[in-house]
């Protein structure tokens, strides 16, 4: 089965602008330039934009050691995830026509610190790579000093308006 097949949860109300292939849907974050990570803070939402990447299912995300993210997830490691690409207002005369082209993806997964050394450089790899073409090394010091944040994806849904 695949990511956005499991989508019982999910199910949208104009189906006519769901994106139902995966290639299209790694496309759309392939092109995002930053996620939006929804966590639950009790029954307080909070979300905050990161630069990521993301690889066979998995979604990464680098930060410091401490902070209110990294206190949460520890808590709570259901996420949702929201990634938005190709963003353009489409102009009208008249206010109401007024729209938003635009390709997106919204899912849910479960987040875990990565402790390993090796996973942390290969997923600190895996997030230059959504930003840059160059290859990059990562010293035992900056991997250290970096927590890293690791995605699995359970679902997700693709939208796109105005394509
Ligand atoms: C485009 C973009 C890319 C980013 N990429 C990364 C990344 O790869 N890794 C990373 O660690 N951080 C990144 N950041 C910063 C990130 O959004 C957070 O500010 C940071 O991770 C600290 O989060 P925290 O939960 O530890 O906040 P804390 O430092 O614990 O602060 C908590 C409080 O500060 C406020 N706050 C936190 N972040 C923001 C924010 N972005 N804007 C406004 N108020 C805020 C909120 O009110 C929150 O309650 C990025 C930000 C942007 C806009």
């Amino acid at each position: 089965m695949t990511l956005s097949e499991r989508n019982n949860d999910l199910m949208m109300r104009r189906r006519e602008k769901e994106i139902k292939d995966e290639t299209t849907l790694r496309a759309v974050i392939r092109q995002s330039l930053v996620c939006r990570l929804g966590l639950c803070d009790g029954y307080r939402p909070y979300v905050v934009p990161l630069s990521f990447g993301y690889e066979d299912g998995y979604l990464y995300f680098h930060a410091a050691h401490e902070g209110k993210k990294i206190e949460i997830i520890r808590r709570n490691n259901s996420v949702c995830f929201e990634f938005d690409a190709n963003a353009e207002i489409v102009e009208s005369e008249e206010a109401c026509d007024w729209g938003m082209r635009y390709k997106s993806v919204i899912g849910f997964g479960k987040a875990v610190i990565v402790d390993d050394v090796e996973e942390k450089r290969r997923a600190l790899e895996i997030i230059m790579k959504q930003y840059s073409e160059n290859s990059f090394s990562f010293s035992d010091q900056s991997v250290a000093s970096t927590t890293v944040i690791q995605i699995e994806i359970e679902s997700m849904s693709g939208k796109q308006s105005g394509y």
